[in-house]
């Protein structure tokens, strides 16, 4: 079972439920949403489409909003620009254009703070680093730049200025707008992109604190500054992102790989999720398969310890978005086949009772020969405490929270199960539980698992404090297809009962009092409950209500 997770950017070629269902079933655990692209009437459209295509698939996916952040693009042009090497060419804001009538050579900016941010001798590079040029003078509200490396620059092509400060504010207004956006859509994650200190990640925090909303923030790591920041910024984002599309552009493609494996083993150091981005299998944009360096470059994140890989225009605009998922699951798979590295014992501090708990139960499980480990969770933050270990046993981490178990998709290693309808009250709960993974799951009798949860109620927050070896007892319960369901009718009503999702917990036996519910065996000697008595049914529907799985139906005459 694959452990690190997959993150696929969602655009015009994976927009329509049926392909994102086929990207689910691929292996796609988080959709990124890029908000620098399409208007909020497409991000409805799609992200209802998300979900959609996950229950119909009954696999959860987390829901990543990526907002532009401070962008510096070039403003609509009335045709393309052909830049020339050695021009010279004057750059600020489309409004000045008319005062400086005098340069032949003009490109507008969205970002009017340019020429102010900019110094001589700084490097200006337009469309991904594919047009470079040089500042060389300010002449009033523009800068003379030279043209050092020539090209075609089109509308909206964005410009990055590796040399400068920029003080364009963290968050756009229209970074607001997405923001607020996002979160009435119930998005799972917040990425900020541009990130240069923490304070950008704060201003971020802030403002999700004002809004009373509780949502992890990834930190997209593609300026030198946020490189050199890196420590400070781990301080406060949730989640790091390296993002090295941008990241290339700025500092250059050569320092990239050195860069690349620092943040992760940093992230790694520090028990902080990690998504490793832009161009894995870029050439799978246009061809069914990757090139050999692309699967090398996936293969080796995973060697070097990231949490997730992640698609971009493989799956928003290529013409291969379900193959590159699988491709990339298989190439991941296969790199998981060599032991991972964990991080040492003595590096993780065990006087937390969580980190220890985690720990212990990574340890157990292996020498144990567990199939599972469980892990009850509320806020999601036993099974990151877990997934920072690094078990070779897989997590479930169960919890009764739909935020939570979305959550859960991006963490490495933690598959997350949830538990819809449960009574905490109730004194057969593990078991009931048990019942349920062991269905879930196929474990066989004999198998063992490992619990991690709080002893005194199963989803507090941060209550995580034992550790249970449980071997399964039972046999799982082989009832196949559609002759699951047993219908008992009495001409006044019908009880159904699905004896495939039935946990044999007797909940309904308990709460019966007129005996209509008694303990049989089927064909092949595991247990369910048959009704027994029909006619004396009340039709009150306690035992529909008792019934932690929702097996029991109960039909009165004339429905
Ligand atoms: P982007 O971010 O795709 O939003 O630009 C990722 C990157 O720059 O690598
Ligand atoms: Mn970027």
């Amino acid at each position: 079972m694959r452990k690190a997770k997959i993150v696929g950017t969602l655009g015009p070629s994976s927009s329509d439920v049926a392909t994102i269902k086929k990207l689910i079933k691929a292996g796609l655990n988080v959709a990124r949403v890029n908000m620098s692209h399409g208007t909020h009437e497409d991000h409805k459209k799609l992200i209802a489409n998300i979900r959609e295509a996950s229950k119909s698939v009954g696999q959860e996916v987390a829901i990543l909003a990526d907002l532009q952040g401070p962008k510096i693009r070039v403003d609509k042009l009335h045709e393309d620009l052909e830049l020339k090497k050695d021009e010279i060419w004057a750059i600020g804001a489309a409004k000045v254009r008319e005062d400086y009538k005098k340069y032949d050579n003009f490109i507008p900016t969205l970002y009017e703070k340019l020429v102010q941010d900019c110094h001589d001798g700084a490097r200006i590079l337009f469309d991904d680093g594919l047009i470079a040029a040089e500042a060389l003078e300010k002449d009033g509200e523009v800068y003379k730049i030279k043209i050092l490396v020539g090209g075609i620059l089109k509308s909206n092509k964005g410009i990055n200025l590796p040399d400068c400060q920029v003080s364009a504010p963290a968050m756009t207004e229209k970074d607001r707008k997405d923001l607020f956006f996002a979160l009435k859509h119930d998005v799972d994650y917040v990425a900020l992109s541009f990130v240069r200190t923490k304070e950008d990640i704060k201003e971020l925090k802030c403002l999700l604190h004002d809004l009373k909303m509780n949502i992890p923030v990834v930190a997209k790591i593609e300026k030198p500054q946020a490189v050199e920041n890196l420590s400070e910024i781990m301080d406060v984002a949730d989640v790091i992102m390296i993002a090295r599309g941008d990241l290339g552009v700025e500092v250059g493609n050569h320092l990239v790989p050195s860069i690349q494996k620092k943040i992760t083993k940093e992230c790694n150091a520090r028990g902080i999720p990690v998504i490793t981005a832009t161009q894995m299998l870029e050439s799978m944009i246009h061809n069914p398969t990757p090139t050999r360096a692309e699967a090398s470059d996936v293969a080796n994140a995973i060697w070097d310890g990231t949490d997730a890989v992640m698609l971009s225009g493989e799956t928003a605009s290529g013409k291969y978005p379900v193959e590159s998922v699988k491709m990339m699951s298989k190439i991941v798979a296969d790199a998981e086949k060599s032991p991972n590295k964990r991080p040492n014992i003595k590096d993780i501090d065990l006087s937390n009772v969580n980190s220890a708990l985690s720990v212990a139960a990574s340890l157990v499980a292996e020498k144990v020969h567990a199939k599972r480990i469980i892990s009850m969770t509320q806020s999601g933050h036993s099974c990151l405490k877990l997934s920072r270990f690094r078990p070779s046993t897989t997590v479930l981490g169960i919890t009764n929270n739909l935020q939570t178990v979305r959550r859960i998709c991006l963490y490495w290693g933690v598959v997350p199960f949830y538990l819809v309808e449960y009574d905490e009250d109730s004194p057969i709960l593990k078991e009931q539980i048990l019942d349920m993974v062991r269905e879930s799951v196929h474990l066989k009798k004999g198998d063992k698992v490992v619990i991690a949860r709080g002893d005194g109620t199963f989803f507090a927050g941060g209550m995580a404090n034992s550790l249970q070896v449980e071997t399964i007892k039972k046999a799982p319960k082989v009832v196949g297809g559609s002759d699951t369901i047993e219908s008992f009718s009495d001409g006044k009503k019908t009880i159904k009962l699905d004896t495939h999702i039935c946990a044999s917990c007797q909940n309904c036996i308990s709460i019966c009092p007129h005996d209509i519910w008694a303990v049989k065996k089927n064909k092949i000697g595991s247990t369910y409950i048959v009704e027994a008595n029909i006619k004396n049914c009340a039709v009150d529907f306690e035992c529909v209500r008792v019934c932690p799985t929702g097996a029991i139906e109960i039909i009165p005459e004339g429905d």
